[in-house]
């Protein structure tokens, strides 16, 4: 039967078929970039780290509040640790009060990509920010889409568990300091309305450190508390209006955007949450990229 004949590979497809996606740059084919995107809270950074260290990579960072430097706890920045030594580019390199714009964005998420490739690494880039995906890969002036072959992957959580994660997310941030940050960006004169001072964190604040001196304890309390709820109704708005362009680019603009359900990974513990996320996030999203990168 014909399927176990093995022809004889083209040189051409032996090289292709080798084990570095770099090799394909010996094809007429484009070079290769992943793309992961997905609703803050729903394991984006894991699934770029992990599949930076499957299919040696480095991560180009897409979250237009993670570019600056400070509030790592409100930013929900990844730790050094956490990255396991994977490279990580555009992450706290602007100043917290610089004017980062969406241009820089994409000459600078260029600039990383061309670098990583240049070093025959796989570019990976990962963040929340979509309006700023959106315009690196459709601005006809950059030529992104004519230069690379992009590989869409998206982090879906059902929106109703999202949003319960989120709130337990805030509430274990204000654990690891998220009012001591803050409070270090309160100035009673200045608006919230450039650099990092905009991040959800940081506006909702604002009245309570008004008010924390003036008043007594239980009132003082209370306002805490309404700040601290403040953050959570704005992630979770946050989140909607993420999926909600996630799913524009993909119904349509009609990107090639390959969902992976992670739901489960957060209704299971322990063990069970890390075995799901294997099955349902990891394995289809290496199988996904393997076939992206042979192709
Ligand atoms: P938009 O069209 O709103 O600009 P976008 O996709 O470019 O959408 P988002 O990443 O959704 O940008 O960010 C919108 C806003 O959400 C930011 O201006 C900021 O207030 C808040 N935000 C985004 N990421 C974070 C973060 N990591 N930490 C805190 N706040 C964030």
């Amino acid at each position: 039967m014909s399927m176990f004949i093995s022809k004889p590979i083209h040189p051409f497809l032996q090289i292709r078929a080798g084990n570095s996606h770099h090799s394909s740059r010996l094809l007429p084919s484009k070079d290769k970039v992943v793309v992961v995107m997905g609703a803050t809270g729903t394991g984006k950074s894991r699934l770029s780290i992990d599949l930076a260290t499957q299919f040696n990579g480095e991560v180009v960072n897409s979250d237009k509040m993670q570019v600056y430097e400070g509030l790592d706890v409100i930013t929900n920045r990844i730790t050094a640790e956490e990255s396991c030594g994977v490279p990580h580019h555009l992450l706290g390199i602007m100043h917290p009060s610089a004017d980062f714009t969406c241009t820089d964005f994409c000459n600078m998420a260029s600039s990383a990509v061309a670098s990583i490739l240049d070093r025959q690494k796989l570019p990976i880039i990962a963040g929340g920010s979509n309006s700023y995906i959106e315009a690196l890969i459709d601005n006809e002036n950059s030529g992104f889409r004519s230069k690379y072959d992009c590989c869409y992957l998206w982090v879906d959580v059902l929106m109703t568990v999202l949003h319960q994660i989120i709130s337990e997310r805030a509430d274990q941030m204000v654990e690891k300091g998220m009012v001591e940050e803050a409070r270090e960006m309160f100035n009673p004169n200045a608006k919230y309305s450039t650099g990092i001072r905009r991040a959800i964190g940081v506006p909702e604040f604002d009245n309570y450190f008004r008010l924390e001196a003036r008043v007594n304890e239980e009132t003082r309390s209370k306002l805490l508390q309404e700040a601290i709820y403040e953050v959570k109704i704005n992630s979770c708005k946050l989140a909607c209006r993420q999926q909600d362009k996630i799913l524009r680019l993909r119904n349509d603009k009609g990107w090639d955007i390959q969902r992976l359900d992670a739901t489960d990974v957060f209704l299971k513990y322990g063990k069970e949450s890390n075995k799901a996320w294997k099955e349902l996030v990891l394995k289809p999203s290496k199988e996904i990229i393997s076939r992206f990168l042979n192709s």
